[in-house]
């Protein structure tokens, strides 16, 4: 448990928390502000900060738990869609540095929207491919 996190003090059941599923290594409560009703939020037990910082096993189980959680919103909600999105360091306006992976029920017509994609400049397409590749590549 990491102090002064607030994840850390929902976790060991010093702060409540609408928790709605719980296994050995997760946790999956209602968001406070959620952009629909029922947005949960998935975090795994043992502190992380992020994507960056959690291990293998951990984000196994994190995403494990969000597709029960997806599968739960859709039965008791009867939702449209889901969207599950994950805030990454400040950068990306990640605010909780507990990594914790949003799961959000969506309806027709509803006010919540998506990000905006943007085209490539010419040329750009293919040497950002070039660039990812040269960064994932196997040695
Ligand atoms: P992020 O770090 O991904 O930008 O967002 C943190 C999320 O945690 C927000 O959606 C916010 O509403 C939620 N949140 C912040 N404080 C609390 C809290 O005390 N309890 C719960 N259940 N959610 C919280
Ligand atoms: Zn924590």
């Amino acid at each position: 448990m990491a102090s002064d996190c607030l994840f850390c003090k929902i976790v060991a059941r010093e702060l409540p928390a609408q928790t709605v599923y719980e296994d050995e290594k997760t946790l999956a409560f209602l968001d406070i502000n959620p952009v629909n009703p029922g947005h949960t939020l998935v975090i795994p037990k043992k502190h992380s900060t992020d994507i960056f910082d959690i291990d293998e096993k951990n984000w196994t189980a994190v995403m494990d738990t969000s597709r029960t959680v997806a599968h739960a919103l859709e039965k008791a909600l009867q939702t449209d869609g889901v969207n599950i999105g994950m805030n990454n360091r400040a950068g990306a306006g990640q605010v909780i540095f507990h990594a914790h992976v949003h799961v959000m029920p969506r309806f027709k017509d509803d006010p919540h929207s998506l990000w905006k994609g943007r085209p490539y400049a010419e040329g750009e397409f293919a040497k950002m491919g070039d660039k990812l590749r040269a960064a994932l590549a196997v040695q």
